[in-house]
């Protein structure tokens, strides 16, 4: 509201007396029509001056009275636009000087510090009417956007955030665009991608041999037509190609499925509208907050066992057997035309082959899409980098992060000191990477798997990426200890100083840098494998941090996994391992019945020979295979996994048919450390199972017996605070079980929200251990270097 009729002091000569402040804003302060409201906002307080952006944040140079400076910087802090995040506003004086009015003034380039990236946001309300009013010029037009909403990280090539640093700079406004463009008055003032159906860009359909199919609105039509009829999609999306076919559609989806080489893994789905998504599946308030917010990622949620719209249900080899699915609304203005003509739920799943990363360039996408896809939507606005698809799952009070990318990424956390820029690395698998630097962590982009060299070329080239925007050369490395993870041996090829962070520490430094926790507390990390210290496979390790030093101080009980890696793939290798390790050449006759059928007692021998000699039978810890244990030997898990995590989701699955919460016997026994002695628990198990109802209160009470050990743990080693950290508790029943008996106890439970709590999160753990010099009790560093004999 303008300041009018305001009552100045005055001095001697009767002017009034002025000030003038220079502001630096920092945070999430570009992309999100920030300078636009502050010129909106010097105007109403008569304020003269100047704002622009900087590669170190806004900053605003103001000057007036002293009560419309104090007035403009209370509204300033309160009234902020809704996608911003400030973080810090830093305030100078400066000498007054003449000047006349106000002006948005062009960035100046090569300022020194570093500037919040502003993610991609989601098609905001206001582009949403425009799109489908007749009347307005951007009718239909797929890439209408605002200084609210549009892409965002997917199109910047540099900064400072300037149209003519984005993949927009080959379209020239029209006059129209350029006026909106320039009038502070306007939605789209400084609305970087602004565009017109005129001046910007458009879509084709081709098909998948690239002959063009059709034009502009013709061309989503065709393509709706296409996916009615049970066609594969490719569609170049915001941060990447996706794969679209026809949710409802069983042979569609199987087909997809073959093509892409995805037998079994859920595949996500976009719907038209939250009340469809209600049809089918348990939103909850938190549910529906992700899923209508400006990042919309895809949102992890329960099907409904019996949905209530059965003609737009998804096929059941959408979901494959695992109770959720991954749903996601229309998050860019060409999703949402398309969906639009179609009217019923579509698999959008990343434009990629098995685990290759997600295609961005149109002849990349035309040659590994090829033979997948029937036909192409694209586009001419170039995608810079690669985004795939968030996921997230939330619980009845927060969330797990799954993945970390389009609208959320990068992400920044705050830390208390300054840190020398120090990259780290992040792990093998669900790779994400990490630049520590001033006094944040900037979290990359979800990468993937680094086992194809294309995911491996990404890594790198990411790295160079992110480390160019930000500005900074890092002069240190923090990376695992594992020699085998690509993250860990590309980082050794760079010239700075190394620090190895052991994997589980990592997990639990996640939680602790996110929720900037200090002091006394005690962390679990429970995970699927990860190199400990000792050269074995950890993964169900708890931990005394105290300020910056850390102590093992319980564990879970080992087993030795029959074969290493080839365990994580298949469960019954745990199983088996899990048996032996209690009954030693006894496990035989403990087997289920329903287990000897499903594997052939030749390999059963082998095992056992393998077991006996300890011959590539490495020892684990891991909670991860823990869980792949219990799932083969209540028959739940698939014959063989055919990706990380499929055992144990089954078997979470299974638990919620049952409301037994009653924990098994179990055993803590103190030795050096504190062990969880699952042992009475498996016996239990064993002489329990008799029908399919025993199963699920077993699967249930599984997870009570573990969340009750770990209270009891926490309560031994006196802790107040626990963190929470590794891939198991991406399982919410398991994550929401353990906070539930460790407030029982009145201790204060913290996981990472913002970041992933898998190994997508590990580089944040990494980072601050290395920012913040956490050592391993008695010794001076994190962990020492990498063993070479696993
Ligand atoms: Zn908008
Ligand atoms: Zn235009
Ligand atoms: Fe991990």
């Amino acid at each position: 509201m303008p300041v009018t009729g305001e009552q100045t002091v005055s001095n001697v000569s009767d002017k009034p007396v002025l000030l003038r402040r220079r502001l630096l804003v920092t945070g999430r302060v570009q992309g999100v029509g920030f300078r636009p409201f502050i010129y909106r906002l010097a105007k109403d307080y008569g304020l003269v001056g100047t704002v622009r952006n900087s590669t170190a944040g806004v900053v605003i140079d103001v000057q007036g009275t002293p009560r419309r400076i104090r007035s403009f910087q209370q509204r300033l802090a309160a009234d902020h636009p809704a996608q911003a995040v400030i973080e810090d506003i830093a305030v100078t004086s400066e000498p007054v000087v003449h000047r006349g009015d106000f002006a948005i003034i062009p960035s100046l380039e090569n300022e020194a510090d570093s500037v919040r990236l502003t993610p991609d946001l989601a098609m905001c309300e206001d582009c949403r009417r425009e799109i489908l009013d007749p009347n307005d010029r951007r009718y239909r037009y797929p890439f209408t956007n605002c200084t609210n909403c549009g892409p965002r990280y997917s199109i910047i090539e540099s900064l400072p955030y300037d149209r003519h640093r984005t993949s927009m700079r080959r379209f020239t406004m029209c006059p129209e665009c350029q006026k909106e463009y320039t009038n502070p008055a306007d939605r789209r003032f400084h609305a970087q991608p602004n565009a017109c159906p005129v001046c910007g860009p458009h879509v084709r359909l081709c098909s998948h041999r690239g002959h063009p199919v059709a034009e502009k609105h013709d061309a989503i039509l065709h393509a709706a037509d296409a996916l009615r009829r049970g066609r594969i999609v490719a569609l170049k999306g915001l941060g990447g190609y996706q794969l679209l076919v026809d949710a409802r559609h069983d042979g569609a989806v199987r087909r997809l499925r073959y093509r892409k080489e995805r037998p079994e893994k859920p595949l996500a789905v976009m719907y038209p509208s939250l009340s469809m998504i209600a049809s089918h599946c348990r939103v909850s308030p938190t549910a529906r907050r992700w899923l209508t917010s400006p990042a919309a990622p895809i949102v992890l949620i329960p099907l409904l066992r019996e949905p209530d719209d059965m003609s737009t249900a998804p096929a059941a080899s959408v979901t494959s057997n695992v109770g959720l699915l991954g749903v996601m609304l229309p998050y860019t203005p060409l999703h949402f035309l398309l969906m639009h003509e179609l009217g019923f739920p579509f698999v959008a799943t990343s434009g990629n082959r098995g685990g290759d990363p997600i295609c961005i360039g149109d002849d990349e996408a035309f040659r590994n899409l090829g033979d997948i896809a029937d036909f192409f939507l694209m586009h001419d606005r170039p995608i810079v980098r690669a985004v795939d698809d968030s996921v997230v799952r939330p619980l009845e009070q927060g969330t797990v992060v799954i993945r970390l990318s389009r609208g959320l990424a990068p992400a920044v956390i705050r830390i208390p000191q300054a840190s020398p820029t120090i990259l780290a690395a992040g792990g093998h698998l669900k790779n994400a990477f990490a630049i520590a630097h001033e006094s944040r962590i900037t979290v990359s982009q979800h990468i993937g798997d680094l086992d194809s060299p294309q995911s491996r070329r990404i890594h790198v080239r990411h790295i160079g990426d992110l480390t160019r925007l930000i500005g900074r050369t890092p002069s240190g490395i923090a990376c695992d200890s594992h020699p085998d993870y690509f993250s860990t041996s590309h980082a050794l090829t760079l010239d700075a100083e190394v620090q190895y962070v052991q994997h589980h520490v990592a997990h639990v430094l996640t939680g602790i840098a996110e929720h900037g926790l200090r002091g006394r507390l005690v962390g679990f990390a429970w995970d699927g494998t990860g190199l400990g210290e000792d050269g074995g496979i950890w993964g169900g390790e708890t931990f005394i941090f105290d300020h910056d030093m850390y102590e093992r101080a319980a564990i879970l009980r080992s087993f030795p996994l029959p074969g290493g890696d080839a365990a994580v793939r298949n469960p019954r290798r745990s199983a088996i391992g899990l048996l032996y390790s209690l009954f030693g050449s006894a496990f035989g006759r403990k087997l289920p019945s329903h287990f000897k059928s499903g594997i052939d007692k030749i390999q059963i021998d082998v095992l056992e020979r393998m077991l006996n000699r300890s011959i590539n039978c490495p020892t684990s810890t891991s909670v991860g295979r823990l869980f792949d244990a219990v799932a083969a030997l209540l028959g739940v898990s698939a014959e063989a996994g055919t990706y990380e995590g499929q055992a144990a989701m089954m078997l979470e699955a299974k638990a919620w048919e049952s409301q037994d919460d009653r924990p098994l016997p179990y055993a803590i026994v103190e030795s050096k450390s504190l062990c969880l002695d699952w042992g009475p628990m498996i016996e239990h198990i064993l002489n329990g199972l008799i029908d399919d109802r025993t199963v699920a209160d077993l699967a249930r009470r599984f997870h009570a017996t573990l969340a009750a050990m770990m209270a009891e743990v926490a309560v031994r080693l006196q802790a107040t605070q626990v963190v929470l950290g590794g891939g198991c508790f991406q399982n919410t029943t398991l994550l929401e079980m353990c906070r539930g008996s460790l407030e029982k106890h009145g201790l204060q439970v913290f996981w990472p929200q913002t970041v992933p709590i898998n190994d997508g999160g590990l580089a944040v753990g990494q980072a601050y251990a290395a920012a913040r010099g956490i050592r391993k009790k008695g010794s001076d560093n994190v962990s020492g270097s990498p063993r070479q004999d696993c």
